[in-house]
């Protein structure tokens, strides 16, 4: 019996371009958009996370049964 392995995905929002994927830069000549470097313009991060559920029993191969 295979375990159970949850595999829970977290999402954030990027700090740095707010979930836009882009940073406006303000400079002389004007306003120049930037494809964020923190989130590689995706807006958002993921993180996984792997749970092992059930892992509390002892799994050693000990045999309950009685003689
Ligand atoms: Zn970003």
């Amino acid at each position: 019996m295979a375990k159970l392995k949850l595999k829970e995905i977290k999402k954030f929002i990027c700090p740095t371009c707010k979930g836009n994927g882009y940073v406006k830069v303000g400079t002389e000549s004007g306003e120049t958009i930037h494809q964020c470097w923190d989130c590689d313009s995706e807006g958002e991060f993921y993180e996984t996370t792997d749970t092992l559920s059930g892992d509390s029993n002892g799994n050693d191969d000990s045999n309950d049964s009685l003689h």
